[in-house]
């Protein structure tokens, strides 16, 4: 028979191939194995949980692991890469709700019976507290990246304030549930903290929609660890606490490359409308050069040095495939290409990095934006394929702009700047780019998988 103690090892072997998956996630060769690492950690640890003594009733468990498998394999066979991050969102939504509802189920279970604690009434508030934010905060952000809801900042006078006075009435109703327990305080603390998950979501803007995503990622690993107190289960703390540090390192990241305050962030207010008064919509007035893909074709021949920049629009257009081939080709003809990738470029953190390892672009020829940015300066053709404000240069200039501060791809400093996209139409961010504008600039019209394409097969018979 299985012992407590030697679950505690099986739970400890799972949580530690949860760490070398984590770690094989670090770079696009070693991405793979690591996903089965951390497949297997999650296989013992259900297998795990599975042989526990404490579980008398198999019937549901069976039920919800089928319904739940036959759920998760349709989704993953059906989702579209474009909706990626949305799809994150609603399942830290379903993380949250679990907390508030193992909460709430696990008081009224150990009240009717008498067995609560102080701890365990602590742990059942916060716990309750963190999975009601994690909810409606998911929620909130899957609407808003769906495009159910606008993803424009929603701002009020006194918003900070109120959401102080909602943190301060959690604290004291965790508190007075502490003290004298009760079903009230509890139904309460998460009444104000689903108030709270949305008020938090709303003012944040469309340009920082990756930091809120990853922002979610953590609290619902902390909502899984305040379940796994409240149910006694190692794996679940453990895996928490990883997905909790690892979301909140991730965000401090991007607010890194993004220069953002991380604090300023969460409390919200970025990344609104096109300011009419700013320098974009004043160069909108100037004229834009457009360009046939016949001289693109011409450009990249004679050049010595290309440097690819892909984007949301690469995506849309699932164009990767075609830029191998411009890779395979160039690399023939002993043109350098490189492929630049900003860290929010796409629709969540490594979307580029997948789609270039999935089209089985060579990893040495794939560079973060660091490691690129000084080459800008050394390629004879910069091309900007479906990207968009993470080319923009004013977000070096433009101080009234919403991505004022956000490092950018230094694409201008090539000799010559070609951006294959469909329309004038603006990015994620809502903004002109001024890189348009500039006398080295030419705009190749169409979508990125078409253009791409005759580009190859011009170079192919030239
Ligand atoms: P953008 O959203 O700025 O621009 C994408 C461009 O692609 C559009 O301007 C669009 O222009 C073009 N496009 C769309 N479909 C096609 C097509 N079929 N063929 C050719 N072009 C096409 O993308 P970026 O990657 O430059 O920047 C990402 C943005 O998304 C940033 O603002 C970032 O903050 C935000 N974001 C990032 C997340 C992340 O984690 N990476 C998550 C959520 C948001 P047109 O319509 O004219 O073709």
């Amino acid at each position: 028979m299985f012992t407590i103690d030697t679950l505690a090892i099986f739970y400890l072997i799972s949580a530690s191939l949860f760490i070398l998956g984590l770690k094989g996630l670090t770079h696009p060769s070693t991405a793979r194995r690591g996903n089965y690492f951390a497949m297997i950690g999650m296989v013992i640890a259900i297998a795990a949980t599975l042989v526990n003594p404490a579980v008398q009733n198999y019937g549901l468990i069976l039920a919800g692991l089928a319904l739940g498998a036959v759920i998760g394999i349709i989704i993953a066979m059906k989702i579209d890469m474009k909706a990626m991050p949305q799809l994150v969102a609603a399942f830290h939504s379903l993380v949250g709700l679990t907390a508030v509802l193992v909460a709430i189920g696990t008081y009224t279970e150990h009240a009717a019976a008498g067995h609560v604690d102080g701890i365990m009434l602590v742990e059942l508030g916060v716990g309750a507290f963190i999975g009601a934010v994690t909810f409606t905060g998911s929620l909130i952000a899957f609407g808003k990246l769906q495009a159910i809801l606008s993803g424009n900042p929603v701002v009020f006078k006194g918003q900070h304030w109120l959401n102080l006075a909602l943190g301060v009435a959690s604290l004291v109703l965790i508190a007075q549930f502490y003290q004298q327990g009760g079903l009230m305080p509890l139904l309460l603390v998460t009444a104000i903290a689903l108030a709270l998950g949305i008020l938090l979501i709303i003012p944040i803007g469309g340009a920082d929609m990756p930091v809120v995503v990853s922002m979610l990622n953590s609290y619902s690993g902390w909502a899984a660890a305040a379940t796994g107190f409240t149910l006694g289960n190692h794996a679940l703390i453990v895996t928490g606490a990883l997905v909790g540090f690892s979301g909140a390192i991730l965000s401090f990241i991007m607010c890194r490359a993004m220069n953002r305050s991380f604090i300023s962030v969460i409390l919200g207010g970025f990344g609104g409308e096109d300011d009419e008064g700013s320098e974009a919509a004043h160069a909108a007035n100037q004229g834009v050069k457009s360009a046939a893909v016949e001289d693109l074709a011409f450009m990249i021949e004679n050049a010595s040095k290309v440097i690819v920049i892909p984007g949301y629009g690469m995506a849309v257009a699932q164009a990767q495939h075609a830029l191998k081939e411009l890779t395979d080709i160039l690399d023939e003809k002993e043109i350098e290409i490189k492929f630049a990738i900003h860290p929010v470029a796409g629709r969540m953190p490594g979307h580029m990095n997948v789609l270039l390892a999935e089209a089985d672009i060579p990893y040495d020829h794939v560079a973060e934006m660091e490691e690129i940015n000084p080459e800008f300066s050394t390629a004879d053709v910069a091309l900007v394929v479906g990207a968009n404000d993470v080319t923009n240069p004013a977000a070096k200039t433009d101080k009234s702009s919403p991505i004022y501060g956000m490092p950018i791809l230094d694409v201008e400093k090539a000799k010559f700047v070609f951006v294959i996209k469909r329309s004038m139409r603006p990015g994620y961010s809502g903004i002109d780019n001024l890189l348009y504008y500039r006398d080295n600039c030419s705009m190749v019209f169409g979508d990125a998988k078409e253009v791409c394409e005759s580009l190859t097969n011009e170079l192919k018979n030239s």
